[in-house]
């Protein structure tokens, strides 16, 4: 999947949540939803596996959404990721192609292309990168800050930690994790100029570290339990150098799944902080050349 194709996906949600009048957080997905007669409906607590559906009828639509996590921002994440199947170009032809209605597993743990960009749509529309930065300014960096971020915009903690390292000027990389697996990692462009990282893949095992022993405990996970380690570079990124960060984790509850945040207080600052957003397009466009890739 193209980082260009989920950048534009991005920009989409945030697109609409400016046509829809949003001017600062929360974007409301459940307003959009209704201003354009889609039906939201609550999946039956029976249905599991799926985080929510479309489906397309003649003029409108149906939006299942979940509650299994009783978490208000995961649902409305749920609703707009499925927003983000009836506003992508391409995606409505395509489900109403394959039957018209789409099973979705929301929060990026899929890797099929159209799961992937309506979660980087779902993101836009609910962390505007313009509301993102200022908020996340304006408060501590690391695990406290993606919290109040997700608290105030309303989203599940996961998109807000992805989005704040995507957002933020400063070095930043969040982990997701589940028993002794990585499930994703994302990194702020000033990490990655920390060092040569190693690419952390889907289903690589933890290395050894604060992480992998809080969630060798299940019950820390469930209970949403918050523990801090100190770490370094060369532990999670193989083959970089020995620079010490600090591991913040914390357990995301009955998801089943472990955010960890590794920043720390004496990392170099991004010199190319005040970079405007076309710019960032056009870097993302832009074939990089370089040597030992
Ligand atoms: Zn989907």
């Amino acid at each position: 999947m193209a980082g260009f194709q989920l950048k534009m996906a991005t920009q989409h949600g945030e697109k609409i949540a400016e046509q829809f009048g949003f001017t600062q957080f929360p974007v409301d997905p459940r307003a959009i939803a209704e201003a354009r007669d889609i039906t939201l409906q609550a999946k039956p607590a029976d249905v599991h596996g799926v985080s929510g559906a479309i489906v397309f009828a003649a003029d409108s639509a149906t939006i299942i959404y979940s509650t299994e996590y009783n978490n208000e921002g995961f649902e409305n994440f749920s609703i707009a990721h499925e927003l983000g199947h009836w506003f992508l170009p391409g995606h409505p032809e395509e489900i109403i192609k394959s039957g018209g209605a789409h099973m979705s597993r929301a929060n990026f743990t899929q890797n099929t292309s159209i799961e992937l960009e309506a979660d980087h749509f779902a993101s836009g529309l609910l962390l505007p990168s313009g509301f993102t930065r200022k908020l996340l300014s304006n408060n501590q960096i690391g695990l406290d800050g993606i919290l109040k971020l997700a608290e105030t915009a309303r989203c599940s903690v996961t998109a807000a930690a992805i989005r704040a390292a995507e957002c933020s000027a400063y070095p930043v990389a969040i982990i997701v994790s589940k028993g002794d697996e990585i499930a994703y990692a994302f990194t702020s462009e000033s990490f990655k100029n920390l060092g040569k990282l190693a690419f952390l893949r889907k289903g690589a095992p933890l290395p050894q570290s604060a992480t992998r022993r809080f969630n060798a405990d299940a019950a820390n996970v469930l209970r949403a339990e918050r523990a801090v380690g100190e770490t370094d570079l060369a532990t999670w990124f193989d083959g970089s150098g020995r620079i010490v960060l600090d591991e913040e984790i914390i357990g995301l509850g009955k998801y089943g799944y472990t955010l960890t945040v590794l920043t720390g207080e004496q990392l170099p600052e991004d010199p190319f902080d005040e970079e405007d957003e076309d710019a960032e397009l056009e870097k993302s466009w832009t074939p990089r050349f370089a040597y030992g890739r």
